[in-house]
Protein backbone atom coordinates (compact mmCIF):
# COMPACT_ATOMS: atom_id res chain seq x y z
CA UNK A 1 0.00 0.00 0.00
CA UNK A 2 1.41 3.26 -0.80
CA UNK A 3 0.18 6.72 1.09
CA UNK A 4 -3.50 7.73 0.24
CA UNK A 5 -4.74 9.82 -1.60
CA UNK A 6 -6.07 12.02 1.24
CA UNK A 7 -5.61 12.07 4.81
CA UNK A 8 -8.12 14.00 7.01
CA UNK A 9 -6.96 14.57 10.88
CA UNK A 10 -8.25 16.06 13.40
CA UNK A 11 -10.65 18.74 11.27
CA UNK A 12 -12.96 20.95 12.60
CA UNK A 13 -15.40 23.06 11.45
CA UNK A 14 -16.92 25.71 14.00
CA UNK A 15 -19.29 28.51 13.42
CA UNK A 16 -19.19 31.21 16.32
CA UNK A 17 -22.74 31.82 18.24
CA UNK A 18 -22.58 35.58 18.67
CA UNK A 19 -24.73 38.06 20.45
CA UNK A 20 -25.91 41.85 20.90
CA UNK A 21 -24.36 44.92 18.55
CA UNK A 22 -20.35 43.93 18.98
CA UNK A 23 -21.20 40.59 18.00
CA UNK A 24 -19.68 39.01 21.52
CA UNK A 25 -19.45 35.69 20.87
CA UNK A 26 -21.48 33.38 23.47
CA UNK A 27 -20.94 29.72 21.59
CA UNK A 28 -20.19 27.39 18.92
CA UNK A 29 -21.99 25.29 16.90
CA UNK A 30 -19.41 22.25 16.52
CA UNK A 31 -20.50 21.11 12.96
CA UNK A 32 -17.62 18.97 12.80
CA UNK A 33 -15.58 18.33 15.63
CA UNK A 34 -12.06 15.97 15.16
CA UNK A 35 -13.34 14.03 12.49
CA UNK A 36 -10.22 11.87 10.88
CA UNK A 37 -10.22 9.39 7.43
CA UNK A 38 -8.47 8.70 4.75
CA UNK A 39 -8.89 8.30 1.20
CA UNK A 40 -6.66 5.93 -1.16
CA UNK A 41 -6.19 6.56 -4.56
CA UNK A 42 -8.53 4.27 -6.45
CA UNK A 43 -10.81 3.88 -3.08
CA UNK A 44 -14.53 4.53 -2.70
CA UNK A 45 -15.19 5.67 1.00
CA UNK A 46 -18.08 5.98 2.31
CA UNK A 47 -19.07 8.75 5.14
CA UNK A 48 -22.27 8.08 6.44
CA UNK A 49 -24.73 9.37 9.10
CA UNK A 50 -28.31 11.03 9.60
CA UNK A 51 -29.13 14.54 8.64
CA UNK A 52 -27.26 17.19 10.68
CA UNK A 53 -24.25 15.27 11.89
CA UNK A 54 -21.82 17.39 10.07
CA UNK A 55 -20.86 15.02 7.15
CA UNK A 56 -21.69 17.95 4.17
CA UNK A 57 -19.73 20.84 6.15
CA UNK A 58 -16.52 18.30 6.73
CA UNK A 59 -16.54 17.49 2.99
CA UNK A 60 -17.06 21.27 2.46
CA UNK A 61 -14.41 22.28 4.64
CA UNK A 62 -11.46 19.49 3.69
CA UNK A 63 -12.06 21.07 -0.29
CA UNK A 64 -11.61 24.00 1.57
CA UNK A 65 -15.17 25.51 -0.12
CA UNK A 66 -15.23 26.55 3.75
CA UNK A 67 -12.32 27.48 6.25
CA UNK A 68 -11.32 24.82 8.48
CA UNK A 69 -11.19 25.87 12.60
CA UNK A 70 -8.52 23.16 13.19
CA UNK A 71 -6.88 19.92 11.68
CA UNK A 72 -4.94 19.11 8.65
CA UNK A 73 -6.38 17.70 6.02
CA UNK A 74 -3.49 16.65 3.60
CA UNK A 75 -3.69 16.07 -0.17
CA UNK A 76 -1.14 14.22 -2.36
CA UNK A 77 1.74 15.63 -0.05
CA UNK A 78 0.53 19.01 0.77
CA UNK A 79 -1.69 20.47 3.62
CA UNK A 80 -4.25 22.16 1.68
CA UNK A 81 -5.48 23.87 5.46
CA UNK A 82 -2.99 26.77 5.03
CA UNK A 83 -2.99 27.16 1.16
CA UNK A 84 -3.09 30.75 -0.43
CA UNK A 85 -5.81 31.38 -3.31
CA UNK A 86 -2.97 30.38 -6.17
CA UNK A 87 -2.45 27.62 -4.22
CA UNK A 88 -6.75 26.63 -4.21
CA UNK A 89 -6.92 27.29 -7.70
CA UNK A 90 -4.68 24.39 -8.45
CA UNK A 91 -6.05 22.28 -5.86
CA UNK A 92 -9.21 22.76 -6.99
CA UNK A 93 -8.15 21.24 -10.68
CA UNK A 94 -7.36 17.58 -8.74
CA UNK A 95 -10.61 18.01 -5.91
CA UNK A 96 -14.01 17.99 -7.36
CA UNK A 97 -17.64 18.26 -5.84
CA UNK A 98 -20.99 16.87 -7.11
CA UNK A 99 -23.84 18.37 -4.85
CA UNK A 100 -26.96 17.02 -3.88
CA UNK A 101 -29.70 18.39 -5.84
CA UNK A 102 -28.54 18.77 -9.68
CA UNK A 103 -31.24 20.92 -10.44
CA UNK A 104 -30.14 23.81 -8.61
CA UNK A 105 -26.53 23.28 -9.69
CA UNK A 106 -26.55 24.13 -13.63
CA UNK A 107 -27.48 27.92 -14.56
CA UNK A 108 -30.69 27.48 -16.59
CA UNK A 109 -29.11 30.04 -18.87
CA UNK A 110 -26.28 28.29 -19.44
CA UNK A 111 -26.52 25.41 -21.92
CA UNK A 112 -25.34 22.09 -20.32
CA UNK A 113 -22.09 21.95 -23.00
CA UNK A 114 -20.96 25.28 -21.48
CA UNK A 115 -21.29 24.53 -17.90
CA UNK A 116 -19.85 20.78 -18.39
CA UNK A 117 -16.97 23.29 -19.91
CA UNK A 118 -17.15 25.94 -17.47
CA UNK A 119 -13.82 24.10 -15.52
CA UNK A 120 -11.87 23.75 -18.47
CA UNK A 121 -12.10 27.86 -19.62
CA UNK A 122 -11.75 28.58 -15.51
CA UNK A 123 -8.35 26.81 -15.52
CA UNK A 124 -7.49 28.48 -18.59
CA UNK A 125 -8.20 26.45 -21.91
CA UNK A 126 -8.75 28.86 -24.33
CA UNK A 127 -9.40 26.68 -27.48
CA UNK A 128 -13.34 26.37 -28.13
CA UNK A 129 -13.14 23.78 -30.47
CA UNK A 130 -10.96 21.21 -27.95
CA UNK A 131 -13.59 22.24 -25.11
CA UNK A 132 -15.73 21.35 -27.33
CA UNK A 133 -14.68 17.74 -28.02
CA UNK A 134 -13.49 16.77 -24.29
CA UNK A 135 -17.21 17.52 -23.44
CA UNK A 136 -18.46 15.89 -26.13
CA UNK A 137 -16.73 12.83 -24.88
CA UNK A 138 -17.65 12.99 -21.43
CA UNK A 139 -21.19 13.30 -22.08
CA UNK A 140 -21.33 10.23 -24.36
CA UNK A 141 -18.91 8.39 -21.38
CA UNK A 142 -21.48 9.36 -18.84
CA UNK A 143 -24.42 8.12 -20.81
CA UNK A 144 -25.89 11.13 -22.69
CA UNK A 145 -24.94 12.11 -26.08
CA UNK A 146 -22.12 14.99 -27.60
CA UNK A 147 -24.95 16.17 -29.41
CA UNK A 148 -26.63 17.49 -25.62
CA UNK A 149 -24.15 20.29 -25.76
CA UNK A 150 -26.48 22.70 -26.93
CA UNK A 151 -29.28 21.67 -24.88
CA UNK A 152 -30.55 23.69 -21.59
CA UNK A 153 -30.97 22.26 -18.30
CA UNK A 154 -34.60 21.90 -18.15
CA UNK A 155 -34.76 20.25 -21.03
CA UNK A 156 -32.93 16.92 -18.87
CA UNK A 157 -34.72 14.62 -16.02
CA UNK A 158 -32.98 15.00 -12.39
CA UNK A 159 -31.06 11.48 -13.14
CA UNK A 160 -29.52 12.92 -16.33
CA UNK A 161 -28.77 15.82 -14.70
CA UNK A 162 -27.04 14.14 -12.26
CA UNK A 163 -24.99 12.05 -14.99
CA UNK A 164 -24.17 15.97 -16.56
CA UNK A 165 -22.99 17.27 -13.00
CA UNK A 166 -20.90 13.79 -12.99
CA UNK A 167 -18.94 14.94 -16.48
CA UNK A 168 -18.50 17.96 -14.93
CA UNK A 169 -16.28 16.98 -12.30
CA UNK A 170 -14.68 14.88 -14.37
CA UNK A 171 -14.05 17.41 -17.49
CA UNK A 172 -10.75 18.40 -15.47
CA UNK A 173 -9.32 15.10 -15.13
CA UNK A 174 -9.16 15.54 -11.01
CA UNK A 175 -7.58 12.86 -8.65
CA UNK A 176 -10.52 13.22 -5.97
CA UNK A 177 -14.34 13.38 -6.24
CA UNK A 178 -16.67 14.10 -3.51
CA UNK A 179 -20.06 13.27 -3.72
CA UNK A 180 -22.03 14.89 -1.08
CA UNK A 181 -25.83 12.83 -1.57
CA UNK A 182 -25.29 11.89 -4.93
CA UNK A 183 -28.81 9.98 -5.67
CA UNK A 184 -30.75 10.94 -2.71
CA UNK A 185 -32.70 13.58 -4.67
CA UNK A 186 -33.68 11.50 -7.58
CA UNK A 187 -36.54 8.93 -7.68
CA UNK A 188 -35.98 5.79 -6.64
CA UNK A 189 -35.78 4.38 -10.03
CA UNK A 190 -32.99 6.05 -11.50
CA UNK A 191 -30.69 6.13 -8.30
CA UNK A 192 -29.24 2.25 -9.26
CA UNK A 193 -28.30 3.63 -12.61
CA UNK A 194 -26.67 6.30 -10.83
CA UNK A 195 -24.81 4.46 -8.61
CA UNK A 196 -23.74 1.93 -10.94
CA UNK A 197 -22.41 5.15 -13.41
CA UNK A 198 -20.54 6.87 -10.50
CA UNK A 199 -18.84 3.03 -9.72
CA UNK A 200 -17.84 2.69 -13.45
CA UNK A 201 -16.59 5.86 -13.78
CA UNK A 202 -14.43 5.90 -10.35
CA UNK A 203 -12.47 2.40 -11.82
CA UNK A 204 -12.22 3.80 -15.57
CA UNK A 205 -10.77 7.23 -14.65
CA UNK A 206 -8.87 5.74 -11.20
CA UNK A 207 -10.29 8.16 -9.08
CA UNK A 208 -10.69 8.55 -5.10
CA UNK A 209 -14.42 8.94 -4.39
CA UNK A 210 -15.69 10.06 -0.66
CA UNK A 211 -19.51 9.45 -1.03
CA UNK A 212 -21.24 11.42 1.17
CA UNK A 213 -24.94 9.75 2.68
CA UNK A 214 -27.19 9.10 4.66
CA UNK A 215 -28.17 6.20 3.06
CA UNK A 216 -26.56 2.95 4.13
CA UNK A 217 -27.74 1.13 1.06
CA UNK A 218 -26.26 3.46 -0.43
CA UNK A 219 -22.99 3.33 0.99
CA UNK A 220 -22.88 -0.85 0.96
CA UNK A 221 -23.39 -0.57 -3.09
CA UNK A 222 -20.59 1.27 -4.04
CA UNK A 223 -18.06 2.34 -1.08
CA UNK A 224 -15.28 0.33 0.15
CA UNK A 225 -14.56 1.71 3.38
CA UNK A 226 -17.31 3.50 5.20
CA UNK A 227 -17.09 6.11 8.09
CA UNK A 228 -20.03 6.74 10.16
CA UNK A 229 -20.87 10.16 11.84
CA UNK A 230 -22.71 11.14 14.88
CA UNK A 231 -22.66 14.88 16.04
CA UNK A 232 -19.66 16.10 14.75
CA UNK A 233 -17.71 13.05 15.51
CA UNK A 234 -16.35 10.21 13.84
CA UNK A 235 -17.87 6.90 15.60
CA UNK A 236 -16.43 3.87 13.52
CA UNK A 237 -14.81 3.05 10.38
CA UNK A 238 -14.20 -0.03 8.68
CA UNK A 239 -14.09 -1.93 5.66
CA UNK A 240 -18.06 -1.83 3.84
CA UNK A 241 -18.83 -5.08 4.48
CA UNK A 242 -17.22 -5.96 7.55
CA UNK A 243 -19.12 -2.98 9.18
CA UNK A 244 -22.36 -4.31 8.13
CA UNK A 245 -21.36 -7.91 9.06
CA UNK A 246 -20.06 -6.77 12.41
CA UNK A 247 -20.96 -3.51 13.61
CA UNK A 248 -18.90 -2.30 16.81
CA UNK A 249 -20.33 1.00 17.54
CA UNK A 250 -24.18 1.05 18.77
CA UNK A 251 -24.91 4.28 16.43
CA UNK A 252 -23.74 2.07 13.63
CA UNK A 253 -26.02 -0.42 14.55
CA UNK A 254 -28.67 1.69 14.97
CA UNK A 255 -28.03 2.79 11.59
CA UNK A 256 -28.74 -0.49 10.02
CA UNK A 257 -31.74 -1.11 11.63
CA UNK A 258 -32.74 1.84 9.91
CA UNK A 259 -32.16 0.00 6.39
CA UNK A 260 -34.08 -2.39 4.75
CA UNK A 261 -32.37 -5.97 4.76
CA UNK A 262 -32.90 -8.23 2.21
CA UNK A 263 -31.25 -11.05 4.21
CA UNK A 264 -34.07 -12.38 5.37
CA UNK A 265 -32.14 -13.91 8.65
CA UNK A 266 -31.34 -10.21 9.95
CA UNK A 267 -34.60 -8.89 9.23
CA UNK A 268 -36.41 -7.42 12.53
CA UNK A 269 -33.22 -7.21 14.30
CA UNK A 270 -33.02 -3.02 13.86
CA UNK A 271 -32.89 -1.34 17.18
CA UNK A 272 -34.96 1.26 17.26
CA UNK A 273 -33.46 4.90 18.47
CA UNK A 274 -35.09 6.71 21.32
CA UNK A 275 -34.61 10.31 22.04
CA UNK A 276 -34.23 14.03 19.96
CA UNK A 277 -30.64 14.24 18.42
CA UNK A 278 -28.84 16.70 20.11
CA UNK A 279 -28.00 20.26 18.69
CA UNK A 280 -24.13 20.55 18.06
CA UNK A 281 -24.24 24.22 20.05
CA UNK A 282 -24.33 22.27 22.98
CA UNK A 283 -23.03 18.77 22.83
CA UNK A 284 -23.75 15.98 25.76
CA UNK A 285 -20.55 15.54 27.78
CA UNK A 286 -18.92 12.37 27.11
CA UNK A 287 -20.16 9.98 24.46
CA UNK A 288 -22.10 12.47 22.55
CA UNK A 289 -24.69 9.27 21.65
CA UNK A 290 -25.40 8.42 25.46
CA UNK A 291 -28.54 10.10 25.02
CA UNK A 292 -30.13 8.17 22.33
CA UNK A 293 -27.93 4.77 22.82
CA UNK A 294 -29.71 1.37 23.61
CA UNK A 295 -27.00 -0.29 24.94
CA UNK A 296 -25.90 3.17 27.39
CA UNK A 297 -23.90 1.55 30.18
CA UNK A 298 -25.62 1.18 33.45
CA UNK A 299 -23.57 1.56 37.22
CA UNK A 300 -22.11 -1.87 37.87
CA UNK A 301 -24.02 -2.57 40.76
CA UNK A 302 -27.58 -2.37 39.52
CA UNK A 303 -29.28 -5.33 38.24
CA UNK A 304 -31.32 -4.00 35.43
CA UNK A 305 -32.27 -4.61 31.73
CA UNK A 306 -30.99 -2.70 29.02
CA UNK A 307 -34.44 -1.18 28.12
CA UNK A 308 -35.01 -0.18 31.80
CA UNK A 309 -31.90 1.43 31.79
CA UNK A 310 -32.31 3.51 28.78
CA UNK A 311 -35.98 4.47 30.51
CA UNK A 312 -34.58 5.75 33.55
CA UNK A 313 -31.73 7.21 31.84
CA UNK A 314 -34.74 9.20 29.55
CA UNK A 315 -36.33 10.32 32.29
CA UNK A 316 -32.96 11.58 34.20
CA UNK A 317 -32.31 13.53 31.17
CA UNK A 318 -35.82 14.95 30.58
CA UNK A 319 -35.55 16.26 34.34
CA UNK A 320 -32.10 17.77 33.77
CA UNK A 321 -32.93 19.46 30.82
CA UNK A 322 -36.66 20.56 30.27
CA UNK A 323 -37.55 19.25 33.42
CA UNK A 324 -41.77 17.44 33.52
CA UNK A 325 -44.33 19.29 33.05
CA UNK A 326 -46.68 18.80 35.75
CA UNK A 327 -49.53 20.83 34.88
CA UNK A 328 -50.01 18.12 31.61
CA UNK A 329 -49.47 15.00 33.75
CA UNK A 330 -51.72 16.33 36.61
CA UNK A 331 -54.43 17.34 33.71
CA UNK A 332 -53.84 14.09 31.87
CA UNK A 333 -54.16 11.64 35.34
CA UNK A 334 -57.30 13.50 36.34
CA UNK A 335 -59.02 12.71 32.44
CA UNK A 336 -58.29 9.07 33.28
CA UNK A 337 -60.27 9.55 36.90
CA UNK A 338 -57.41 9.25 38.80
CA UNK A 339 -55.56 12.01 41.71
CA UNK A 340 -52.86 11.95 43.63
CA UNK A 341 -49.03 11.97 43.67
CA UNK A 342 -49.03 8.11 43.37
CA UNK A 343 -50.97 8.68 40.26
CA UNK A 344 -49.09 11.13 38.77
CA UNK A 345 -46.37 9.36 39.16
CA UNK A 346 -47.34 6.47 37.76
CA UNK A 347 -47.86 8.37 34.87
CA UNK A 348 -44.42 9.50 34.87
CA UNK A 349 -43.25 6.33 34.80
CA UNK A 350 -45.73 4.89 32.23
CA UNK A 351 -44.91 8.07 29.78
CA UNK A 352 -40.99 6.79 30.20
CA UNK A 353 -41.35 3.07 29.86
CA UNK A 354 -40.19 2.94 33.68
CA UNK A 355 -41.78 -0.39 35.19
CA UNK A 356 -43.80 0.18 38.01
CA UNK A 357 -41.45 -0.88 40.55
CA UNK A 358 -37.53 -1.85 39.30
CA UNK A 359 -36.29 -4.83 39.67
CA UNK A 360 -33.29 -3.69 41.51
CA UNK A 361 -34.32 -2.12 45.00
CA UNK A 362 -31.47 0.01 45.40
CA UNK A 363 -32.33 1.16 42.07
CA UNK A 364 -35.95 1.31 42.92
CA UNK A 365 -35.36 3.34 46.26
CA UNK A 366 -33.86 5.69 44.60
CA UNK A 367 -35.72 6.23 41.54
CA UNK A 368 -39.25 6.56 44.12
CA UNK A 369 -37.09 9.52 45.68
CA UNK A 370 -36.52 11.57 42.96
CA UNK A 371 -40.06 11.10 41.50
CA UNK A 372 -41.44 12.54 45.11
CA UNK A 373 -39.29 15.81 44.37
CA UNK A 374 -40.61 16.12 40.95
CA UNK A 375 -44.06 15.19 42.09
CA UNK A 376 -43.19 17.96 44.89
CA UNK A 377 -41.97 20.70 42.76
CA UNK A 378 -38.74 20.46 43.78
CA UNK A 379 -36.81 19.99 40.12
CA UNK A 380 -33.39 20.73 41.69
CA UNK A 381 -33.39 17.73 44.26
CA UNK A 382 -34.97 15.56 41.51
CA UNK A 383 -31.50 16.12 39.07
CA UNK A 384 -29.48 16.04 42.32
CA UNK A 385 -31.24 12.47 43.00
CA UNK A 386 -31.03 11.26 39.96
CA UNK A 387 -27.13 12.24 39.30
CA UNK A 388 -26.30 10.74 42.37
CA UNK A 389 -28.38 7.54 42.00
CA UNK A 390 -27.95 6.75 37.77
CA UNK A 391 -24.30 7.93 37.08
CA UNK A 392 -23.20 6.39 33.65
CA UNK A 393 -19.54 5.97 32.30
CA UNK A 394 -21.22 7.04 29.08
CA UNK A 395 -21.55 10.72 30.50
CA UNK A 396 -18.36 10.69 32.51
CA UNK A 397 -15.98 9.93 30.05
CA UNK A 398 -15.45 10.40 26.06
CA UNK A 399 -14.72 7.14 24.38
CA UNK A 400 -11.27 7.40 22.69
CA UNK A 401 -11.13 5.36 19.32
CA UNK A 402 -9.61 2.07 19.77
CA UNK A 403 -7.79 0.53 16.83
CA UNK A 404 -9.65 -3.52 17.03
CA UNK A 405 -6.58 -5.99 17.10
CA UNK A 406 -4.34 -3.28 18.27
CA UNK A 407 -2.97 -3.20 21.84
CA UNK A 408 -3.35 0.93 21.49
CA UNK A 409 -4.92 3.13 23.55
CA UNK A 410 -6.88 5.85 21.72
CA UNK A 411 -4.12 8.81 22.76
CA UNK A 412 -1.64 6.57 21.47
CA UNK A 413 -3.49 6.08 18.14
CA UNK A 414 -4.18 9.65 17.99
CA UNK A 415 -0.15 10.56 18.14
CA UNK A 416 0.99 7.73 15.87
CA UNK A 417 -1.85 9.52 13.20
CA UNK A 418 -0.29 13.17 14.12
CA UNK A 419 3.03 12.08 13.37
CA UNK A 420 1.62 10.11 9.79
CA UNK A 421 -0.16 12.75 8.57
CA UNK A 422 2.58 15.42 9.55
CA UNK A 423 4.72 12.59 7.39
CA UNK A 424 2.29 12.92 4.40
CA UNK A 425 2.09 16.30 4.43
CA UNK A 426 6.12 16.47 3.69
CA UNK A 427 5.91 14.01 0.50
CA UNK A 428 6.11 17.03 -1.75
CA UNK A 429 8.62 18.72 -4.05
CA UNK A 430 9.76 21.10 -0.65
CA UNK A 431 9.33 19.03 2.59
CA UNK A 432 10.35 20.44 5.75
CA UNK A 433 13.93 19.93 7.60
CA UNK A 434 13.71 17.49 10.41
CA UNK A 435 15.42 20.12 12.51
CA UNK A 436 12.54 22.57 11.38
CA UNK A 437 9.95 20.28 12.14
CA UNK A 438 11.18 20.04 15.49
CA UNK A 439 11.26 23.63 15.87
CA UNK A 440 8.32 23.75 14.57
CA UNK A 441 6.64 20.94 16.99
CA UNK A 442 8.45 22.49 20.32
CA UNK A 443 8.10 26.19 19.99
CA UNK A 444 4.74 25.75 21.83
CA UNK A 445 5.75 22.94 24.62
CA UNK A 446 8.84 25.66 25.10
CA UNK A 447 6.90 28.31 26.33
CA UNK A 448 6.82 26.13 29.30
CA UNK A 449 9.00 23.89 29.22
CA UNK A 450 12.01 24.05 32.00
CA UNK A 451 14.89 25.98 30.20
CA UNK A 452 16.93 23.50 31.36
CA UNK A 453 15.68 20.60 29.79
CA UNK A 454 15.44 22.91 26.79
CA UNK A 455 19.19 23.50 27.15
CA UNK A 456 19.55 19.69 26.67
CA UNK A 457 18.14 18.93 24.24
CA UNK A 458 19.60 21.44 21.93
CA UNK A 459 22.96 19.73 22.79
CA UNK A 460 21.86 16.15 22.22
CA UNK A 461 20.06 17.47 19.23
CA UNK A 462 22.48 15.80 16.91
CA UNK A 463 22.68 11.92 18.67
CA UNK A 464 20.28 10.22 16.39
CA UNK A 465 19.03 8.61 19.80
CA UNK A 466 17.97 11.96 21.34
CA UNK A 467 16.21 12.84 17.54
CA UNK A 468 14.25 9.71 17.74
CA UNK A 469 12.61 10.77 21.19
CA UNK A 470 12.36 14.10 20.29
CA UNK A 471 10.19 13.35 17.59
CA UNK A 472 8.31 10.69 19.40
CA UNK A 473 7.80 13.39 22.07
CA UNK A 474 6.64 15.99 19.37
CA UNK A 475 4.00 14.12 18.66
CA UNK A 476 2.73 12.55 21.76
CA UNK A 477 4.32 8.95 21.03
CA UNK A 478 5.32 7.14 24.17
CA UNK A 479 8.99 5.87 23.99
CA UNK A 480 7.78 2.57 23.41
CA UNK A 481 4.34 1.78 22.39
CA UNK A 482 3.05 -1.65 24.28
CA UNK A 483 2.15 -3.11 21.03
CA UNK A 484 4.73 -4.67 19.37
CA UNK A 485 3.71 -4.69 15.75
CA UNK A 486 2.56 -1.20 16.11
CA UNK A 487 6.17 -0.48 17.96
CA UNK A 488 8.34 -1.98 15.41
CA UNK A 489 6.06 0.45 12.50
CA UNK A 490 6.89 3.60 14.01
CA UNK A 491 10.75 2.93 14.69
CA UNK A 492 10.93 1.73 11.27
CA UNK A 493 9.10 5.04 10.29
CA UNK A 494 11.67 7.43 12.61
CA UNK A 495 14.92 5.43 10.97
CA UNK A 496 13.66 6.41 7.37
CA UNK A 497 12.40 9.91 9.29
CA UNK A 498 15.99 10.77 10.44
CA UNK A 499 17.02 10.19 6.88
CA UNK A 500 14.75 12.32 5.71
CA UNK A 501 13.04 9.78 3.31
CA UNK A 502 9.25 11.05 3.98
CA UNK A 503 7.57 8.65 1.94
CA UNK A 504 9.15 5.71 2.93
CA UNK A 505 8.03 7.11 6.54
CA UNK A 506 4.58 7.76 5.79
CA UNK A 507 4.02 4.77 3.55
CA UNK A 508 5.38 2.25 6.57
CA UNK A 509 2.68 4.11 9.15
CA UNK A 510 0.28 3.78 6.50
CA UNK A 511 0.92 -0.04 5.49
CA UNK A 512 1.16 -1.03 9.19
CA UNK A 513 -2.01 0.99 10.28
CA UNK A 514 -4.76 0.86 7.43
CA UNK A 515 -7.11 -0.21 6.58
CA UNK A 516 -8.14 -1.01 10.16
CA UNK A 517 -11.08 -1.19 12.10
CA UNK A 518 -11.99 1.63 14.55
CA UNK A 519 -14.87 2.57 17.39
CA UNK A 520 -14.91 5.19 19.89
CA UNK A 521 -18.01 3.48 22.26
CA UNK A 522 -16.79 2.59 26.44
CA UNK A 523 -17.89 -1.02 25.00
CA UNK A 524 -14.99 -1.32 23.71
CA UNK A 525 -12.49 0.77 25.71
CA UNK A 526 -10.61 -0.73 28.51
CA UNK A 527 -8.70 3.25 29.08
CA UNK A 528 -11.30 6.04 28.45
CA UNK A 529 -10.03 9.50 28.20
CA UNK A 530 -11.51 12.12 30.79
CA UNK A 531 -13.19 15.11 28.81
CA UNK A 532 -14.42 17.92 30.43
CA UNK A 533 -18.46 18.30 31.37
CA UNK A 534 -18.63 14.89 33.40
CA UNK A 535 -21.74 14.63 35.86
S1 LIG B 1 -19.96 4.87 24.91
FE1 LIG B 1 -20.85 3.24 23.67
S2 LIG B 1 -22.36 2.30 25.06
FE2 LIG B 1 -21.85 4.27 25.91
S3 LIG B 1 -23.40 5.65 25.09
FE3 LIG B 1 -21.63 5.76 23.75
S4 LIG B 1 -22.07 4.32 22.17
FE4 LIG B 1 -23.43 3.83 23.82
Amino acid sequence: MTRPILDVHELRKHYPVTEGVLRKEVGRVRAVDGVSFTVDRGETVGLVGESGCGKSTAATSLLRLEKPTGGRVVFDGEDVTGYDDRELKRFRRRAQMIFQDPTSSFDPRMSVGEAVAEPLRVHGMRDRNRRRAIVGDLLDRVGLDAADFDRYPHEFSGGQKQRIALARALVINPDLVVADEPVSALDVSVQADILRLIERVQSEFGLALLVISHDMGVVREICDRVAVMYLGEIVETGPTEEIFEDPRHPYTEALLGSTPIADPRRRGQGTVLTGDVPSPSDPPPGCRFHTRCPAVIPPDDYDVSSATWRAVLDLRLRVETEGIDLEAVEEYVTERGEAGPDAVTEAIREEFDVPPELPDATAERALSSALDAVVAGDREAAVERLAAAFPTVCRQRRPGFRLQGRDLDADQWTAIRSLRTWLAAQCNDDPQSVAALLAERESAGRRSADRSSDRRRQEDAGTPAERRRRVREAFGVPDRLPDGDAERAVASALDSLLSEDYEAAAATLYDAFDPLRAAACHLEADAPRDAPGDD
